[in-house]
């Protein structure tokens, strides 16, 4: 039966191995540590199925084999692990793009360095063995099927693939052979080949095997062995004693756990015992992956048992604020079994998680005490990250608080490097509370008409303008017993703070003779605004808009209204600043319809300020336009 079936590759990864082909040459290299990768999660797959079909343990040694033909000029990478049936490989590689494609796609730099780094982080590894081949033959067999089952996939890359149904009589796993592109005959070595697997393949949990090298006898003539040896140290790193591994070795296995080539920050690594048994080797990378804030995103935690290997993308083992860790839990006591049902409502993983969130903690802790560049290395990747976990972490609260590092009115920086603590031990004489504004950004935090009389008194503001800091305030009141204060809520209350504050009788005079003001801006700005009162906020600008204290805030409002919930209109309070010309213009004004303008000026400028989108822009202009002249 003549079987064979072209087809096309998806849009995407057409354009994918277009790259490969043309680009990514700098990194040729790379192609083995992507195929190696392979063969061993085909082999943690095979190991985890046969935990429920043992019969599908032939009791065979499960290993990667790897070999070459200097004459043919093929590298052939070799598994006895899970296979692919037919329709596998037509869905894995080739007609389906995952969404890491897209992504990939549109990550790249241009860097072709760089961006050979991110295949594997995208799930792309596959198609790198375009990069030296330029023909690719896939002969595979799904564990447990017969030997007819045996697929045959054949493409050079340029668009189409071949797949045919074939009789594969050597037992269950995936050949993979390349047939180089001229100019690679340096990959046909011993020595090659060998170097690049312990430069990438070293950790990987089960042997690389390779032919042995030819020996020469007494007269120099070559003898070769048909024997294989094991060329990488194949067992579980995180099996092994701290003192034995070497921070080499603890980054490679990171990069091959995460896909991800730059070295990671920090990592951790413990053996825990106690009502639950289990180790753990958690890293900290040192740049965000590209899926940080996907629903979609992959989690970075491997579950092992005993060693053998469950399942990727573990995420009950942290929780979601620590989604940017990578790592290991290898468990003594949970069930082979075990599968995500039971991860989501067991005792056991809930003690791991809660050892393993404490540990990565007290590493930042660690770090933020003793290494403040790189916590600071590692805030500006995951700040708004770790944030939520005064949200989501409440027993933790606390400890995920002093953590936090915020922009601050101290520094004439963008960086957020200011904790509660240097916040607090910097409060001036009389200070209570911790003072705090929200905004869109930087700019809009640190110009914002709310910090005017904090900067001329000198009191330091938190300036938060991350999208998760509205949830952060609203979810943490105080620190060490300081409550937190929005500068744009409430009225100000500086409490001992206000040295200047008139006398009572001094404010009922001032208020009997704004009077007059207040009642033209209301009336000029009835429905618009809540209440228009003497501000005791502002020095420089004319107005500014303030909500109660257990409003939303604006800048709240803004968001929901972006993430598309309908929101009631809340009406703030303007507060006007009676020093500032515009209100001595409105003040002396006897035309109505200049009041009525002017008035609404000064609220549209309120509302700039705020980042808020004015309801008749273009008014707007025309109104400020006739006041220039
Ligand atoms: P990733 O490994 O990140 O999923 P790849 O492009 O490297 O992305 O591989 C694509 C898919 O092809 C794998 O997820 C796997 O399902 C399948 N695959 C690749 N190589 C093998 C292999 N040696 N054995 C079984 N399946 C494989
Ligand atoms: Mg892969």
């Amino acid at each position: 039966m003549s079987n064979q079936q072209t087809m096309s590759f998806q849009t995407e990864i057409k354009q994918l191995l277009n790259l490969m082909i043309h680009s990514l040459y700098s990194d040729k290299e790379i192609f083995l540590r992507e195929l190696v990768s392979n063969a061993s999660d085909a082999i943690d797959k095979l190991r985890f199925e046969q935990i429920n079909r043992p019969e599908l343990n032939k009791g065979e040694e499960l290993a990667v084999k790897v070999s070459f033909d200097k004459e043919a000029k093929i590298i052939v990478i070799e598994d006895n692990g899970i296979g692919m049936s037919y329709e596998e490989v037509i869905e894995n590689i080739g007609t389906i793009a995952k969404s890491g494609t897209k992504a990939f796609l549109e990550n790249l730099s241009g860097d072709a360095k760089k961006d050979a780094n991110l295949i594997g982080q995208f799930g792309v590894g596959f198609y790198s063995a375009f990069i030296v081949a330029d023909k690719v033959e896939l002969i595979t067999l799904k564990a447990g099927e017969t030997t007819s089952k045996g697929v045959k996939w054949i493409s050079d890359g340029a668009g189409e693939f071949s797949i045919e149904n074939i009789d594969k009589l050597d037992g269950n796993g995936t050949k993979i052979t390349l047939h180089l592109k001229d100019g690679n005959d340096d990959l046909l070595s011993d020595w090659g080949l060998r170097s690049i697997i312990r430069k990438y393949s070293d950790h990987i949990n089960y042997p690389i095997k390779m032919q042995k090298m030819p020996e020469r006898d007494k007269d120099g003539k070559e003898i070769i062995s048909t024997e294989l040896e094991t060329v990488n140290k194949a067992n579980a790193l995180w099996t092994r004693s701290k003192n034995d591994i070497s921070d080499e070795e603890y980054k490679e296995f990171y990069k091959h756990i995460s896909h991800d080539y730059n070295e990671p920050l920090k990592w951790v690594h413990a053996r825990v015992e106690g009502a639950q048994e289990y180790t753990q080797l958690l890293y900290i990378p040192s740049k965000a992956p590209f899926d940080l804030y996907d629903a979609n995103r992959r989690y970075g935690i491997k579950l092992y048992v005993k060693r053998v290997f469950i399942m990727d993308d573990a995420e009950k083992l942290l929780p979601n604020y620590l989604r940017f860790v990578r790592g290991v839990i290898d468990s003594q006591d949970l069930p082979l079994n075990v599968s995500r049902e039971i991860l989501q409502s067991s005792r056991d993983i809930d003690a791991i998680r809660s050892g393993s969130t404490k540990k990565i903690l007290s590493l930042m802790e660690d770090l933020a005490k003793n290494s403040p560049e790189q916590y600071q290395a590692m805030w500006q990747e995951f700040g708004p990250v770790i944030k939520e976990g005064v949200i989501e972490d409440h027993a933790n609260k606390e400890r995920v608080a002093k953590l936090c590092r915020f922009a601050s009115t101290n520094n004439d920086s963008t960086v957020q490097n200011v904790s509660f603590e240097d916040y607090i031990a910097r409060m001036k004489d009389g200070q209570e509370q911790i003072y705090y504004i929200t905004a869109e950004s930087y700019n809009a935090a640190k110009n914002s008409p709310h910090l005017e009389i904090f900067k001329q008194k000198g009191i330091e503001v938190l300036l938060l303008t991350d999208r998760v800091d509205e949830w952060f305030v609203s979810h943490l009141n105080e620190f060490d017993k300081k409550q937190l204060v929005s500068v744009a809520k409430g009225k100000l209350d500086l409490g001992k703070l206000d040295d200047e504050k008139p006398s009572e009788e001094e404010q009922k005079q001032q208020e009997e003779q704004a009077k007059p003001i207040l009642e033209k801006i209301k009336s000029a700005l009835t429905g618009k605004v809540k209440d228009v009162v003497v501000t005791t906020r502002l020095v420089d600008s004319p107005a500014c808009l303030v909500v109660d204290n257990n409003a939303m805030s604006l800048q709240l409002e803004r968001l929901m209204r972006q993430a598309g919930q309908e929101m009631p209109s809340m009406q703030p309070t303007l507060e006007i600043n009676l020093k500032h010309k515009l209100l001595q213009k409105l003040e002396s004004s006897i035309d109505e319809a200049t009041t009525n303008q002017l008035s609404l000026v000064i609220l549209e400028q309120a509302q700039l300020a705020e980042g808020i989108q004015l309801d008749d822009p273009v008014g707007f202009i025309k109104r400020v336009n006739s006041f220039i002249n």
